[in-house]
């Protein structure tokens, strides 16, 4: 089912979680025994996020280096087809532009299609490891909006190969990603909101935001979409801080504010346990505050913590 089926049909908040391939070399029962505590909360679908190649120097027997080109976390399709055979639950397999040309994107979408997946969160996806900025595949897409479009394509059964005539319509539903607190590359706010409100425009259903850690700016974020005429639902995404150096690492990674009042609480903390215990109280007070203005999904970035946000959704049930 389509995660804006899902979301009409609800008479509550839904629950949703997000998770990572694991690094390669494991196998799905890394993600089984991650999801498994997750399963008494009844999530709706489950995101799995993807991982563009990074390009690494291995050093040869004779001193001299080889570029090779690795994906340390591969296994999205596949993952997304076992979540769903396994739990029967929804997986939303996320999609970049990061990484892949053109016909690579349409084979990925083609095999999805086959697994009987009809989710897609479309994403730009960063710039890899080695460059200043993104730069797209030769034949890839430059932005999401891109890769959108050839999504509807594939919906109205328009393939790359203009001589298949008849094709497969597939049936995606797509999420695009948001940023309450502004892209970190856009000008300004009323810049990036022009730009989402073309993605929703070209065929996106639902907006997901990257983490926020004071309601404000997502209530903000959601106000500002409505007078931008951006009607879709706006599903927050969530996440616990677990330990000290996140005080510093999420504000580079993700280019977001952390409040002072969390910070000088987790500042004052002894270990990490007592970090996580903070963290854990705090995402529960943000998630009471947003299921009671009654958001569509409380969606929990889990990102190997799964006990963590275990402890989150128990409490906010
Ligand atoms: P875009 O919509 O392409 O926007 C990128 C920038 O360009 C913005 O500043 C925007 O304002 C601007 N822009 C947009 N359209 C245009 C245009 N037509 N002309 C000029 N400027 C434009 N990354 C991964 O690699 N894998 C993942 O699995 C992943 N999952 C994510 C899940 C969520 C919920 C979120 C919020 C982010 C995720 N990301 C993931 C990170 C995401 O790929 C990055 O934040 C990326 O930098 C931007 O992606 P986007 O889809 O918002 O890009």
């Amino acid at each position: 089912m389509k995660v804006i089926e899902h979301i009409a049909q609800a008479k509550d908040t839904l629950v949703s979680f997000e998770i990572l391939p694991p690094l390669k070399g494991k196998g799905m029962s890394a993600i089984y025994e991650h999801l498994d505590p997750l399963m008494e909360f009844k999530p709706s679908f489950i995101n799995v996020t993807y991982h563009r190649r990074e390009t690494m120097f291995k050093k040869k027997a004779d001193g001299t280096f080889e570029k090779v080109e690795v994906r340390k976390r591969p296994g999205t399709v596949g993952i997304c087809a076992a979540v769903m055979n396994h739990y029967q639950i929804d997986a939303v397999p996320h999609l970049i532009c990061g990484g892949f040309s053109k016909r690579e994107t349409e084979d990925a979408l083609i095999d999805l299609n086959f697994v009987g997946i009809d989710n897609v969160l479309v994403l730009r996806g960063d710039a890899s490891k080695n460059e200043a900025n993104f730069e797209p595949q030769p034949d890839g897409h430059r932005y999401a909006i891109d890769l959108l479009k050839q999504v509807v394509d594939l919906n109205n059964g328009v393939y790359l190969e203009e001589e298949i005539t008849n094709g497969v319509k597939t049936n995606f539903c797509m999420g695009i990603a948001g940023y309450p607190e502004k892209h970190f590359e856009a000008p300004n706010l009323e810049t990036d909101l022009a730009f989402l409100k073309s993605k929703i425009e070209a065929g996106a259903e639902y907006i997901m935001t990257q983490m926020f850690f004071n309601n404000q700016k997502y209530f903000e974020f959601v106000k500002n979409c409505r007078e931008h005429g951006i009607t879709v639902p706006v599903i927050p995404g969530l996440k616990a801080i677990t330990n000290k150096k996140q005080l510093n690492i999420l504000p580079k990674i993700f280019h977001v504010d952390i409040p002072n009042e969390l910070s000088l609480e987790i500042m004052k903390a002894k270990t990490d346990d007592d970090v996580e215990k903070i963290g854990i109280e705090w995402l529960v007070q943000q998630s009471k505050e947003l299921k009671a203005a009654g958001v569509p999904v409380l969606h929990y970035y889990t990102l190997g913590k799964s006990k963590t946000i275990e402890n989150v959704v128990k409490e906010v049930r």
